[in-house]
């Protein structure tokens, strides 16, 4: 065994090791011209009102052929390719915003999931009115959304930033509410309106009373805090139909749909109506 260990330090790098890094370097580099060529594409996941099952909003979720956004999503936060993808994802899905508003989709709210590396530039507040100006729509229009690990390592710069964000009348969401370990007392301090319970919560609810008492738990924070509460990750009727039973207004899911091209959206207006006989057969049941 000490032999093993002295011959991998010799080696350096294991196979996989070695695999991973190119990999990362593959990416880096498609990714950067991929960008340049305009080669990404931004889909969007419909968000419903549960009790009317109506369309209230979209997820805007970058695309790309060659790889998932897991995958290349850290890579751009690593290389600073995250500030120019994340405009062009703003940019994309402000215009799109504006484009279902004229075809009478109204009211209707865009999220924009955001890394932290963009809340170091303080240009960012910026390139966020920007893009709204452009599009010639009003800041509730558009969400902000920040995962809570990501949130919870912000610095005071990031942190004035959001608040510029939240001055300008944008709103700001913490993503994957409940696994990243935020305080309590962070989270009053924290410029943030709405917190989106984590789809690991969502997995078991009706089915782990567990997962019940943690969104009832989440649902009760947010209320008294004067936060609003999105669940994502709802998957089957009877999540569906818990979260309208605990309250909880908004949610996002496969229930409903997946991310989809633009021109898919206006057709989803009614998207939750025809699900609503099927939460109503699980009442029954
Ligand atoms: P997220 O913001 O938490 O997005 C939700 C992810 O869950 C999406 O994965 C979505 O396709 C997936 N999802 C939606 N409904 C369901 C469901 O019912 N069940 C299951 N199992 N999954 C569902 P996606 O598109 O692969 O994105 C992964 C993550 O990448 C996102 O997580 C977000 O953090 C990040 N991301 C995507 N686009 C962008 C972007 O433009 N900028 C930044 N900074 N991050 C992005
Ligand atoms: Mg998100
Ligand atoms: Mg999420
Ligand atoms: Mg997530």
């Amino acid at each position: 065994q000490a032999k093993e260990s002295g011959k991998d330090r010799v080696e350096l790098f294991s196979d996989a090791t070695r695999a991973r890094l190119l990999r990362r370097i593959e990416v880096e580099q498609l990714l950067r011209a991929a960008l340049e060529e305009g080669l990404l594409e931004v889909h969007y996941q419909p968000q419903v009102d549960v009790s009317t099952g109506r369309l209230v909003g979209v997820e805007a979720l970058a695309r790309w052929s060659e790889a998932s956004p897991a995958e290349f999503i850290p890579v751009a936060e690593e290389t600073g390719l995250i500030g120019p993808l994340g405009a062009w994802v703003l940019a994309t899905a402000t215009r799109d915003l504006a484009g279902w508003h004229a075809r009478g989709l109204t009211p209707l709210t865009v999220t924009v999931n955001v890394s932290t590396r963009q809340l170091e530039d303080p240009d960012f507040p910026i390139v966020v009115a920007t893009a709204l100006a452009t599009a010639d729509l009003a800041p509730e229009c558009l969400c902000l959304e920040l995962t809570e690990s990501a949130l919870m390592g912000a610095g005071d710069a990031s942190l004035h930033c959001l608040r510029m964000l939240k001055d300008l009348g944008i709103y700001v969401g913490i993503d994957d509410f409940g696994t990243g370990h935020s305080s309590l007392a962070r989270l009053k301090s924290l410029p943030v309106e709405v917190l989106k319970v984590d789809r690991s919560f969502i997995d078991g609810l009706g089915t782990e009373p567990e997962d019940s008492a943690i969104v009832h738990a989440i649902l009760s924070l947010a209320h008294a805090l004067g936060l609003h509460v999105i669940a994502e990750g709802v998957e089957t009727p009877l999540q569906a139909h818990q979260l309208a039973a605990l309250g909880c207004g908004v949610a996002q899911g496969f229930l409903w749909s997946p991310a989809v091209p633009a021109d898919q959206i206006p057709a989803q207006a009614e998207i939750g109506t025809g699900a609503r006989p099927r939460m109503n057969r699980h009442r029954g049941e």
